[in-house]
């Protein structure tokens, strides 16, 4: 493997709030020497990167990559290969897969399949109960041994709130995270897009926001009660927003991520039915996605993670009540997280935070940062290279996303995976 140098980049490493230009030099798969004053050895690789944004690999905290069990909508091979074409080298793959991953087993599968097939690092987060069902606890020191690196139901709330607190206080025990898909599914059951203008306009029964506001709060309450690490997924409101403020200047131990269409979308996005706008938990108001982008701005909300959640058209292509929820999101999260920078939201610095270092340490794993010694996994964004999403130009094997058809601005153009091109745009040979 020869070494790679990366010249004249710049370079955003978030885990020392660096942004300057330099170079990077990767030997053996890992990160040489970061700045101005290195050199490149004879034999290496060098690009000019001639001003492009060089960061540690982006992490992805929230996918769902459906193997097992669901492999016509995408697999761990599919999933990671979406994902290093997004800029990522590392994702957390939800546990509602077929079987649930609830078992040692269903563990030891997905991190044996990553490591076969995939272009990312995959770390599995088990299910907090069997079978998600929300009756009884997995095993977590097992799921734990096997690799587990955090718990949820995800898709499901754990709605019993005995069980959400016995789940808290056992993390705890074993220093694990729990993530919560906070859902009161009371106020959510048979309902389909966000409570509102949109859901009135359609005909159909909504889902109120205090749906999800509920839920957070009971679980923010409980962590706090217990003393347990709490991450909330996927907030889209702001009651969340505020819930979640209040909770970490009293000093709870919580932390929380959003997803780029809850800060690039409206409820008006589902307006004709669109099918590939529907989503759990669902866009809301233009109000809500204001109070994410300034949760995000106040650190409120630490981390940007898609909720990759592939579809085929069978479970898409039909009416609206009926199709399924989510979107997939590994191939549009750097230009939408762009358009935080390009509006003067974030800095560019502050985007690939949300994006690398703070799921890095909210999860516990390596990666989010290009010191010295460490795995060479680095994301190269070309932040005015335009693309067309398409159903070809996704490496996802499913296409169910509001953005199809659309043109988006800032593309990641070359991924490293421990020292090696998973992604390559650059017409670089290696
Ligand atoms: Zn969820």
């Amino acid at each position: 493997m020869r070494p790679i140098f990366l010249q004249n980049a710049r370079i955003l490493d978030p885990s020392c709030d660096m942004d300057e230009k330099g170079h990077i030099l990767v030997v053996d798969g890992k990160i040489a020497g970061t700045g101005g004053g290195i050199a490149a050895p004879e034999d290496a690789v060098s690009i000019d990167l001639h001003g492009l944004w060089a960061a540690p690999g982006l992490i992805d905290m929230h996918v769902h990559l459906r193997e097992p069990g669901e492999e016509y909508k995408e697999t761990i091979e599919t999933g990671t290969a979406a994902a290093a074409a997004g800029g990522f080298s590392a994702v957390a793959c939800m546990p509602n897969t077929n079987p649930v991953n609830d078992s040692s087993a269903v563990t030891r599968f997905i991190i044996e399949r990553a490591r076969a097939t995939g272009s990312a690092k995959v770390y599995p987060v088990a299910a907090v109960t069997k079978g998600l069902k929300g009756e009884e606890l997995a095993e977590f020191q097992d799921l734990m041994l096997a690799g587990a690196i955090a718990f949820s139901d995800d898709g499901n709330p754990v709605s019993d709130p005995g069980m959400m607190r016995l789940a808290l206080q056992y993390a705890t025990g074993f220093g694990a995270l729990l993530i919560s898909h906070a859902e009161e599914r009371g106020l959510s059951r048979g309902r389909f897009l966000n409570e509102g203008r949109v859901s009135t306009m359609l005909g159909l029964s909504g889902i109120p926001s205090a749906a999800e506001d509920i839920a957070v709060f009971r679980d923010v309450r409980l962590a706090e009660f217990v003393g347990a690490r709490l991450h909330v997924a996927h907030v889209s409101t702001k009651g969340t927003v505020d819930i979640i403020r209040e909770a970490k200047a009293k000093g709870v131990k919580v932390t929380a991520e959003t997803a780029p269409h809850y800060f690039s979308l409206t409820e008006d996005a589902v307006i004709g039915y669109n099918t590939n706008a529907k989503m759990n938990p669902p866009l809301r108001r233009e109000e809500d996605r204001l109070a994410i982008i300034e949760g995000l701005m106040d650190c409120t909300i630490d981390a940007i993670a898609t909720d990759h959640a592939p579809h085929s058209r069978l479970e898409k292509e039909i009416e609206f009540e009926l199709a399924a929820n989510g979107i997939i999101g590994l191939e549009t999260a750097v230009p939408l997280a762009l358009e935080l920078f390009r509006q003067s939201f974030l800095s560019p610095l502050d985007v690939i935070r949300c994006l690398s270092s703070n799921p890095a340490g909210i999860l516990r794993v390596k990666g989010g940062s290009l010191k010295a010694g460490g795995d060479a996994d680095i994301c190269v964004i070309d932040p005015e290279a335009e693309f067309s999403v398409t159903r070809e130009n996704l490496r996802s094997r499913s296409c169910n996303t509001p953005f199809l058809g659309k043109v988006l601005k800032g593309r990641a153009v070359l991924t490293l995976l421990d020292g090696l091109p998973v992604h390559n745009l650059l017409g670089v040979v290696f």
